[in-house]
């Protein structure tokens, strides 16, 4: 494993810049070829694309460690160690915060990456052995254990895949020891809690509750081992996975709980939880009152059962199943549930219950995980490195309000990105005092506007319908976006008759960055509202346990009090990330870029077709090229020394001038005048030929 990027050619290019030419057919050549030889990472400039082996590749061992610690990028073959040793490095050295913006599809290895990240971090710090910081590490890695556990789920692409964006910083004290951190998460997936897909799971803790937790809780949970006698858990038709032992898994939650100090009875709670939710899939209706379409709930021992695991009364659990009430004009009254209602508001609430316990348990880490809670007795918070997990951009065959959601994200991030690659290049010019070379690029602002403008954008158009009484439909909504958006990268039938590829007169188009998206309008305005009767809120506000109690505040509401109305889904969504976005754009960033190679999860197959889309949907070949605008390679006048003074008699095999000097006369040896400029400490090279040309002479000489 020793020697620099420069691996020989049977490893194909270790950096994408140097291609000799920028072409898909020859991006995919090189990857597959670094794929087939287990060489997983390959860089483009200093953003590392990482392919998902789907096997154990051994490199991630101390002596891994070791061999990247402290080196610089372009030292050592590529490997994901260096950009975290970069990172690291940026945020010890130069006090500057600094972030890993890690994307890819699902099942690409963005969460296995995060976690190969948080390791090497782990294993270069806290030299001196301090048992707090042992300890904080300990409670940052175990943190995943509880989040996983609650948060993922075996999709049919992804085994163990993460179901909610996240985003950690790691706080360091001034020896560049971790203190704490701080997680936030976005967007769990909480249509998952009430239905899955054919082959899927629901969230990994209801089947670890079933296999894992002692009989006797069980019995008190009145719980069965088996998972298909739950609605909620059993629609996938595939409660077993091989790659995943629910048991185990179940007692690591625990110890990793433990570990982070939560409560006994708090734990129990969470269990409770899942337990009620469990119960509440089976909870039937039936029609008690055929005039009036009512219903009742229909076995009372179901009803028991989840009003103790939730600490209700059975009572007030009985009206909230079947009705609501609604102050109309200063009366309060009753209205009662069709059982159609009733099965929705059951599933509101299954769903609610689920996210906001997630929730809890973010902002639970997040307390323990505090750096002024670290007893590291350091004061205030460092400096940070934050890693993103968050999903990639998404294109299915059915794509609605979920997917257009994480592809604004994806848009949001992409344009950070260019912005930040290109101020980061132009920042070097200006340091190095190197005129700037214009860079011509996409830039893919006008789509995020199209999606989030006030008043004009795609989610203020469908929050407007939201806020409509009466009744507005999907269709409605989609008339008032063809009325109102005026963009070439909006279409749908109404405006674009004549194209075939708009398969339903429900679906509108975008033109995203990373290509075309359909996206069915049934069930945006549904899914943007939320809605929870407020009776839910009152009822878990009034539970007996003291934690569903907190987890639901504003509960505390009267019927009566007119009550501002909850941001909209998509609105929060959107807050957040341009929150994210704000708060990256504060730190530097770093970039790993995930691919799939299959979708058979096999460690020996190259799907050209699946990985050509990723590599456009990520904007990669985009990415060479801004790179490759200005300077494809720079080095320090030392090292430039140091790899190429054998080629000319003049610096070879003696040498006692400068640096600067030295690196001059091998130049105007080869006669790449016209090809370099000199920055105060590096060399800068424009084109990739002379590089290849440079390699090729030194080659001659070794
Ligand atoms: P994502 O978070 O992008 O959905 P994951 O990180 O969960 O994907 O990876 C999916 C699976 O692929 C993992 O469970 C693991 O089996 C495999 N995998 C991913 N990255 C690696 C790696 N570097 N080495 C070995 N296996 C990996
Ligand atoms: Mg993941």
């Amino acid at each position: 494993m020793a020697g620099s990027i420069h691996e020989g050619p049977e490893f194909g290019i270790g950096d994408f810049v140097l291609l000799r030419e920028v072409t898909h057919e020859a991006f995919l050549e090189n990857l597959r070829l670094r794929y087939e030889k287990n060489r997983i990472y390959t860089y483009i400039g200093e953003v590392v694309v990482s392919v998902n082996p789907y096997k154990t590749v051994d490199i991630y061992n101390q002596t891994y460690v070791d061999h990247y610690k402290g080196r610089e990028l372009y030292e050592r073959p590529p490997h994901i160690f260096a950009l975290a040793d970069s990172a690291y490095k940026t945020m010890k050295r130069k006090s500057r915060d600094t972030c890993i913006v890690i994307s890819g599809e699902s099942g690409s290895g963005k969460t296995e990456a995060s976690k190969i990240i948080m390791r090497y971090i782990s294993a270069v710090t806290n030299v001196s052995g301090r048992k707090e910081v042992e300890r904080v590490k300990d409670v940052l890695i175990k943190s995943n254990v509880i989040l996983e556990a609650f948060g993922n789920a075996k999709t049919n692409r992804n085994d163990n895949s993460s179901r909610f964006g996240k985003y950690m910083d790691i706080n360091f004290d001034f020896k560049g020891d971790p203190i704490g951190g701080h997680i936030n998460n976005y967007l769990l997936e909480k249509s998952r809690v009430v239905h899955q897909q054919n082959g899927e799971r629901n969230f990994h803790a209801f089947y670890q509750l079933l296999s894992g937790a002692p009989d006797q809780k069980l019995e008190e949970m009145k719980l069965s081992r088996n998972p298909d006698e739950y609605h909620f858990i059993r629609q996938g038709g595939s409660p077993k996975c091989s790659t995943i032992n629910d048991q185990s898994d179940y007692r690591a939650v625990m110890a990793a709980l433990k570990t982070l100090n939560f409560a006994f009875k708090h734990a129990e709670t969470l269990w409770k939880i899942v337990a009620a939710v469990l119960h509440m899939g089976n909870m039937e209706f039936d029609t008690v009152d055929e005039v009036h379409d009512t219903v009742g709930v229909r076995d009372g021992h179901k009803l028991k059962n989840l009003a103790g695991l939730l600490s209700v009364t059975q009572e007030d659990l009985k009206k909230a199943l079947t009705s609501r009430v609604i102050a109309a004009g200063g009366n309060v009254v009753n209205k009662e549930f069709t059982k159609s209602e009733a099965l929705y508001a059951r599933d509101a609430f299954a769903k609610a219950i689920y996210d906001r316990m997630f929730s809890w348990i973010v902002s639970r880490i997040n307390e323990v995980i505090d750096p002024k809670e670290s007893g590291t007795g350091y004061i205030g918070k460092g400096t940070v490195i934050g890693v993103l997990d968050i999903y990639g951009f998404e294109i299915f065959q059915n794509n609605s309000f979920e997917q257009l959601c994480i592809n604004y994200c994806n848009e949001k991030l992409q344009q950070l990105f260019i912005e930040l690659v290109l101020k980061q290049e132009q920042e070097e010019y200006m340091k190095e005092g190197i005129a700037w070379v214009h860079v011509e690029y996409f830039n893919n602002k006008i789509i995020c506007e199209l999606i989030e403008q006030p008043h004009k954008g795609i989610l203020a158009i469908l929050d407007e319908a939201c806020l409509n009484v009466g009744k507005v439909t999907d269709e409605m909504f989609l008339t008032a976006m063809t009325q109102k958006l005026k963009s070439d990268r909006f279409t749908c039938r109404a405006l674009s008759p004549a194209d075939k590829t708009l398969e339903h007169s429900r679906d509108f188009r975008i033109r995203h960055y990373a290509g075309d998206v359909s996206y069915s309008v049934v069930g945006f305005i549904d899914k943007n509202k939320d809605t929870l009767f407020q009776d839910f809120k009152r009822l878990l506000y009034n539970s007996k346990d003291e934690l569903v109690k907190a987890m639901w505040p504003e509960g505390i509401q009267d019927i009566t009090a007119t009550t501002k109305r909850p941001l909209t889904a998509g609105t929060n969504f959107k807050n957040s990330i341009i929150a994210l976005v704000d708060q990256l754009a504060t730190k530097e960033p770093h970039y790993v870029r995930c691919v799939k190679p299959n979708d058979i999860k096999s460690p020996s197959n190259f799907d050209e077709e699946r990985v050509k889309h990723q590599v456009m949907y990520l904007g990669l070949l985009e990415n060479v090229r801004v790179r490759r605008a200005g300077f494809v390679y720079r080095a320090k006048y030392s090292r430039f020394l140091d790899r190429y003074k054998l080629i000319t008699k003049n610096t070879w095999p003696n040498f006692r001038g400068n640096e600067v000097d030295g690196v001059k006369m091998i130049i105007k040896s080869q006669g790449f005048e016209k090809d370099v400029a000199y920055g105060k400490s590096k060399i800068f090279i424009q084109s990739p030929q002379t590089l290849f040309t440079l390699e090729e002479t030194r080659d001659k000489y070794i």
